[in-house]
């Protein structure tokens, strides 16, 4: 994560940006920030998944070189709707042209707003090509680790935080990032605790994907609103953490802060503690990845200290949330640890929405699948063996779904 250079002023054009996800809700909230500065940045390609409609829409709004879907058939019918209506954007299918995409060497940025493992691809892609990558996708740090940093510095990328918590400490650094980390001590990850913190531990069986979706202070997508509310995201959090940072896992803490105000602290050797503060916007976050070193606007709105109530902080109750212990016990594990716990909770988050287990069944898949795929150590030291692991812990965990539904 060096400050490299931004795009050369003298070229005087605008910086092209390749949103990865753009139909959710981190891409939506993208196109919301570039929607502030059309003088300064313009959409190169956006991709989707299922939503069609609205990738018409963006492709409407934005008029993208390119646009991506998985499918022939649905590139094919975003295609011909585009043509009808005059528009020009080409329209590309499947997982290569993410990377491609994430890759062209006419992209400046790539917001990969994808949620799961699968963006890891075109992550490293951009990585590779040596992108300003703004990754809020931690799904895909998580599972490439080490290869992902290394495929980063190789490559000579500007890997810029953007989820809330990350971008927080990113902002409370240096920027030449001097006397890091030896003037660290610890860092501390913010958690609003998700909607459960005071639910009562005997109902947490009855919880429906509803409930849980409905995150107290965020409308997110549906996977991390689960995973917030197990906690899980936070666990993928620390895990992030431990690669952006180059921080053991030890320096790294978890503190439930309902308000959401801080997004999370440095907390120094000499026992200052640096914190970022503001409303939780995802728009911030993304317009400082979108500007860094610089700040533009972002459509936040200001914090009023004089209406705020108080800032309250409480530990972790690791009995509620039981997954959250498992990153760090992931960290000090065998190397790929950190892909099966992903991998795993992946399976068990879409079978929790799906109706298929209950919530407290998403921990149960997710801790049985880690004991059952790595009784071994196991280092993954190519992409295609965490891919392998990856596939191989899904399987796995697919099982354990099985057996609960039964
Ligand atoms: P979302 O479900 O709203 O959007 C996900 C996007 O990815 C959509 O555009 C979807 O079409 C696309 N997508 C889904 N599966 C795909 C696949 N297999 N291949 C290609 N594209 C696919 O999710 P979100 O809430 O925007 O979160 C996106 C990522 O950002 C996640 O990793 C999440 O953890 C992270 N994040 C989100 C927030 C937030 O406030 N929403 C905050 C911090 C981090
Ligand atoms: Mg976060």
């Amino acid at each position: 994560m060096t400050a490299a250079a931004r795009t050369d002023p003298r070229t005087a054009r605008r910086e092209r940006v390749c949103i990865l996800g753009s139909t959710g809700s981190v891409g939506t909230s993208t196109l919301d920030v570039l929607s502030r500065h059309p003088e300064r940045f313009e959409v190169f390609a956006l991709s989707a998944h299922s939503r069609v409609d609205e990738l018409f829409e963006q492709c409407a709004r934005w008029q993208p070189r390119f646009a991506v879907l998985p499918e022939a058939a649905q590139a094919r019918v975003l295609s011909d709707r585009l043509k009808a209506h005059g528009l020009a954007t080409e329209v590309l299918a499947g997982a290569q042209a993410l990377c491609e995409m994430a890759a062209h060497e006419e992209v400046d940025a790539v917001m990969a707003a994808i949620v799961g493992a699968a963006g890891l691809a075109p992550c490293l892609a951009a990585a590779h090509a040596g992108k300003r990558l703004l990754l809020a996708n931690k799904e895909a740090l998580v599972v490439g680790g080490a290869l992902f940093m290394n495929a980063v510095r190789t490559g000579g990328a500007t890997l810029l935080p953007i989820d809330s918590e990350h971008s927080a400490i990113f902002q409370c650094l240096p920027l030449d990032r001097a006397g890091w980390p030896a003037h660290i001590d610890h860092v501390l990850l913010t958690s609003s605790g998700g909607p459960f913190r005071r639910r009562d531990p005997a109902t947490m069986s009855t919880i429906t994907p509803d409930e849980a979706c409905a995150h107290p202070n965020f409308a997110m997508g549906r996977k991390i609103s689960v995973d917030s509310a197990t906690m899980m995201n936070k666990a993928l959090e620390v895990i992030e953490a431990r690669w952006l940072f180059d921080l053991t896992p030890e320096q790294i803490q978890v503190v439930i802060h309902p308000q959401q105000i801080v997004h999370s602290m440095v907390v120094c050797r000499d026992n200052s503690v640096l914190a970022q503060l503001g409303t939780p916007d995802m728009r911030v976050p993304i317009a400082y990845g979108l500007s860094f070193p610089e700040r533009i606007e972002s459509g936040a709105s200001r914090l009023d200290f004089t209406a705020l109530s108080a800032l309250t902080f409480e530990a972790p109750d690791f009995a509620r949330y039981p997954g959250l212990a498992l990153a760090w016990e992931a960290l000090r594990g065998p190397e790929g640890c950190a892909t099966v716990l992903n991998a795993a909770n992946e399976v068990a988050v879409a079978a929790f929405l799906a109706g298929t287990i209950r919530f407290d069944g998403i921990h149960s898949v997710v801790a049985h699948t880690i004991d059952a795929v790595l009784p071994e150590p196991e280092s993954p030291g190519s992409i295609g063996a965490l891919l392998e692991l990856d596939a191989r812990a899904r399987q796995r965990a697919a099982l354990f779904v099985k057996g609960l539904s039964a």
